[in-house]
């Protein structure tokens, strides 16, 4: 199939107007939540563990998005659902396909704020990375989601929703344990999702669920910037790969560029890592390390790196990712020269560390490029509270809120 390039618009506007009128979407819910929603919309107790059971298949699996299609669910049962929740898709403002193949969804959900995602085909696999939260407190120097204010923490359910909209437009629910097209799943979008543990870890047991969409640990990867007291959590609670965004080897330069440093420094990253549940050598945790010209990218740079590795005896592989620019970035992309000769130091030193070929450019939809127009709603909420402020209204300014998630 030849792959369309340029902007799909998609003009279509799924929201439910059901939601409106106070019906609960039912997409997200986890096996408990559906459970408890069935038994409370009166399903006999006696059905309830099979109804759970058809139910979550026809979400999951099959990727319905209509009670009427759940056939092997008695017809009172689907119509009494049909009174009370509703299967609701968020909205896809726009589709973007690049001329390699990726495609960029971006989402607006209920209230609004939009995340991206992307769809990242390869040979032997499909990637597909997914946002945890609507912009990101950290504020990377070098990334372009890093200039966004937090908005909020996706739900559960907005995470899971990414992946249900991608396997609805590359039409992969019609044979949902062959020939599959998303095979991998990578927490890299926009947000910190260490930062939204409780919702990423419910949306990732959803999509790990083996009745459902069976997606499994392995082929899982959730990357971090270093949110040290959460990482061993999630190796014990969610126990899917680790990705580390490293980007620097000395303190006071990774400082500059992600100033989360400031918190957790490089020897509490590493410790944190040397202690990630399950990492052996089958399960290498990998660094990221993106190639800043003049910042980052020396051979002694990639020595530090080698010996860093070394000391802390980690398994580890290291993902070199060229600078991508971004309007108004600082930041140019290391010589490619350089980003070779960074690469074979470490793989001189035993350590992995490929290059990563930049993918969907063109769309703005390569690793750190993302951002979405959510900003400019905070911008004008912010407006109001200047406002407010003005006329006297005590009010608490959106980064004293999302600092709570920080700190919290
Ligand atoms: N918030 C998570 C996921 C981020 S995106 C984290 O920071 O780990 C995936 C990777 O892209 C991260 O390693 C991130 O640091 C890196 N990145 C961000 N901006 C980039 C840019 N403009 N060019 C290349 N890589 C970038
Ligand atoms: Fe946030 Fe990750 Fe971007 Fe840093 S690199 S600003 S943690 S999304």
């Amino acid at each position: 199939m030849q792959i369309p390039s340029g902007v799909e618009p998609i003009v279509a506007d799924r929201t439910d107007p059901a939601l409106k009128e106070g019906k609960r979407n039912i997409l997200g819910f986890d096996r408990e939540d559906l459970k408890a929603a069935l038994a409370e919309i009166g399903v006999p107790e006696k059905q309830i563990k099979m109804r759970t059971t058809q139910v979550w298949h026809w979400l999951y699996h099959r990727g319905v998005t209509s009670f009427e299609a759940m056939t092997n669910v008695s017809k009172d049962v689907r119509a009494l659902m049909a009174d009370h929740f509703v299967i609701d898709r968020p909205q896809v403002v726009e589709a973007q396909y690049s001329n390699d193949g990726t495609r960029k969804y971006l989402i607006r959900f209920a209230d609004g704020n939009e995340a991206e995602t992307v769809y990242i085909p390869e040979e032997d696999r499909g990637t597909l990375c997914v946002s945890s939260q609507v912009g990101c407190t950290l504020n990377c120097k070098f990334c372009h989601t890093g200039t966004m204010k937090l908005v909020r923490n996706l739900t559960a359910a907005e995470i899971v929703a990414q992946l249900m909209v991608a396997r609805d437009d590359l039409g992969e629910w019609e044979n949902p344990t062959e020939g599959r097209r998303v095979t991998n799943i990578v927490m890299m979008g926009m947000g910190e999702p260490l930062y939204n543990f409780d919702n990423v870890k419910k949306a990732l047991e959803i999509v790990m669920d083996e009745e459902g969409i069976q997606l499994s640990r392995r082929r899982i990867t959730l990357s971090t910037s270093g949110v040290v007291p959460h990482m061993e959590r999630a190796g014990q609670e969610i126990g899917v790969n680790l990705a580390v965004s490293l980007h620097a080897v000395r303190d006071d330069v990774r400082s500059e560029i992600m100033p989360i440093n400031k918190k957790y420094n490089l020897e509490q990253v590493l410790t944190a890592c040397a202690n990630y549940p399950g990492a052996h050598n089958a399960r290498r945790i990998t660094f990221e390390y993106t190639m800043l010209k003049g910042i980052n990218d020396s051979d002694a740079d990639a020595k530090e790196l080698v010996r860093l590795i070394r000391k802390y005896k980690l398994p580890a592989k290291v993902n070199l990712i060229p600078f991508n620019p971004w309007p108004g970035s600082n930041y140019e992309c290391s010589e490619w020269a350089q980003i070779q000769r960074f690469s074979d130091i470490v793989y001189e030193g035993g350590i992995s560390a490929p290059i990563r070929t930049p993918r969907g450019r063109d769309i703005m939809a390569a690793c750190g490029q993302l951002k979405s127009a959510s900003e400019k709603k905070s911008r004008a909420e912010r407006d109001r509270e200047a406002a407010a402020a003005a006329a006297g209204v005590p009010h608490m300014e959106a980064s004293d809120s999302a600092l709570g998630w920080v700190t919290g």
